[in-house]
């Protein structure tokens, strides 16, 4: 498919968009900012950041985005096996902020993804965290000429780390909105996945009502993909700018609705990014980031322009 130059902008926005919100959010990780703080690229956080820097949310969006931008299908079991491959070499890293549910994953270093998906399966209790949700923008990158096909492997990046049927419900959700926004310049992806997943459309709904209706003390456990979910889209729906300016605007709310500050803004940005383009994202912010594997903010715009011009091919 040929992209306009409008539909290559908002390409280029979606991993920059998430690698945004990701630091911007990272210095006010798991606080509640009082009202009115002004929420700047400020680093520091529990994990120390340097101003800029972007978190695990980014690092691992950016192990899928370097396959698909290989021109490996990462919905297949290539593909797969090179996002496993990817996800145990970043941590091998050591990274400061895992997620427990990840980590736990990834401490086997499981050589192919058949296996990181069954180590996945196996986990028991509380499995519904948001770290598979916060990494699933570039996989709209990649299927930009197949809703279902972007869908089904959505679901099977989120399952090499999180078995929980909602958090693969949800990166099916956010990827076909992006995949939605990149085409057709809107949030209405959103919605309209409901239409094309009827099942989990009846217990998705009623939770897209009560964020566009509710306030962040409704979903303040955002550390669950549900809860994270719905912060991201109660600040799209509840930013009061119209235009481009509604990018930074969301941005900032999600940091203000507090908790898992940096992946909320992460998931909304990579949405934003998607709607508004990387034009939208201010350049003092652009240019300050950076982060694993040793890439920049203009990188990431690189790395998603390439991989949207392979799915042209
Ligand atoms: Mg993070």
């Amino acid at each position: 498919m040929t992209l306009t130059s409008e539909q290559i902008d908002r390409a280029a926005g979606v991993l920059l968009g998430a690698a945004t919100g990701d630091a911007l959010g990272a210095g006010y990780e798991f606080t509640h900012p009082a009202a009115g703080t002004v929420v700047d690229m400020i680093g520091g956080g529990p994990f120390k950041w340097a101003p800029g820097e972007w978190t695990d949310d980014t690092s691992m969006a950016a192990a899928i985005a370097l396959v698909a931008r290989g021109g490996v299908d990462i919905g297949t079991e290539e593909g797969l096996d090179a996002i496993a491959s990817n996800f145990v070499a970043w941590y091998d890293t050591k990274p400061a902020d895992i997620g427990h549910q990840t980590g736990s994953v990834l401490g086997h270093r499981s050589s192919t993804a058949a296996d990181m998906t069954r180590r996945a399966a196996s986990l028991t209790g509380r499995t519904g965290g948001n770290g598979s949700l916060m990494r699933t923008a570039p996989v709209a990158l990649a299927y930009l000429d197949d809703a279902e096909a972007c869908t089904r492997a959505a679901e099977a990046i989120s399952a090499l780390t999180h078995s929980d049927p909602r958090a693969g419900e949800a990166c099916r959700m956010w990827s076909f909105a992006i995949r939605h926004a990149v085409l057709e310049g809107s949030f209405d992806g959103v919605r309209l996945w409901l239409d094309v997943d009827g099942d989990a459309a009846r217990y998705w709904r009623p939770l897209l009502d009560e964020a566009e209706s509710g306030e962040p003390k409704d979903f303040s456990n955002n550390g669950w993909v549900v809860h994270a979910l719905q912060t991201a889209w109660w600040a799209i729906v509840r930013a009061d700018q119209d235009g481009p300016d509604h990018l930074a605007r969301t941005l900032e709310l999600c940091v203000l609705a507090g908790g898992d500050t940096d992946t909320t803004a992460a998931i909304a940005g990579g949405l934003l990014g998607a709607r508004w383009g990387a034009s939208a994202v201010p350049v003092r912010w652009r240019s300050a980031l950076h982060g694993y594997p040793a890439l920049t903010g203009d990188d990431l715009v690189a790395v998603a322009v390439d991989i949207a011009d392979n799915t042209g091919r």
